[in-house]
């Protein structure tokens, strides 16, 4: 089973992820926890790139193709092999967050996206997507480390990013829920993990 958590950064989304592990291996269920992007020493090396490459400037298509390459590797070298020995995958972010901050946010076709991304995941999909909402000036101010790259750009970035995610979303009900990121993290988790078991017991 693979499970991604996205949404803007400041929801909450790495908290929520690491108490799903804990709740998981807690019931011996065997999961792999990964991030997107990073999770392989090459997907380390293009996130250090990504986020705090100063030395170059990067365009908006080669950002997006740098975030494709990470999880390209990222599915051949972590999460298939870990579909395979039959775990539960959980993906801090995974393709939607490029097709929202680079498309959405970034004018980059979303459509093109999905299809590139189609290519560099091999068609892999997460079954569930978890979106943790939160009112842009909110994220901001719940933000827990210091600004990188792509954390400099403006509030009408991230209320496009915002935006994008609750379309995407409101496009693939089946797959992607919106939850709510405003109450404290134990409520959030409450809500996680119910959609989780319901996902896990089908
Ligand atoms: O959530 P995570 O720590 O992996 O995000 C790292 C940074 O990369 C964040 O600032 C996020 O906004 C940004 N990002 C991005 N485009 C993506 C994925 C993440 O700009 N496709």
């Amino acid at each position: 089973v693979f499970l991604s958590l996205d949404g803007l950064d400041g929801t909450g989304k790495s908290t929520q992820c690491r108490l799903l592990v804990e709740w998981l291996s807690a019931q011996k269920i065997p999961v792999t926890q990964c991030a997107d992007p990073g999770g392989t020493p090459l997907g380390q090396e293009l996130r250090k790139l990504l986020l705090f490459g100063r030395e170059h400037t990067i365009a908006t298509t080669t950002e997006a193709l740098l975030f494709m390459a990470s999880r390209a590797q990222l599915v051949e070298e972590v999460i298939r092999p870990a579909l395979e020995r039959g775990e539960v995958v959980i993906s801090d972010r995974f393709l939607l967050a490029n097709v929202v901050y680079q498309g959405h946010a970034g004018g980059l076709s979303a459509d093109a996206l999905w299809q590139v991304g189609a290519f560099a995941t091999g068609g892999l999909e997460p079954d569930l997507t978890l979106v943790f909402d939160l009112p842009p000036d909110i994220a901001v101010t719940r933000r827990n480390r210091e600004a990188d790259r792509m954390e400099e750009r403006g509030a009408d970035y991230y209320a496009r990013v915002s935006t994008g995610f609750k379309y995407e979303a409101g496009m693939r009900p089946a797959k992607y829920r919106l939850i709510d990121a405003t109450p404290d993290a134990d409520a959030v988790q409450k809500v996680a993990r119910r959609e989780v078991s319901r996902l896990l017991s089908d």
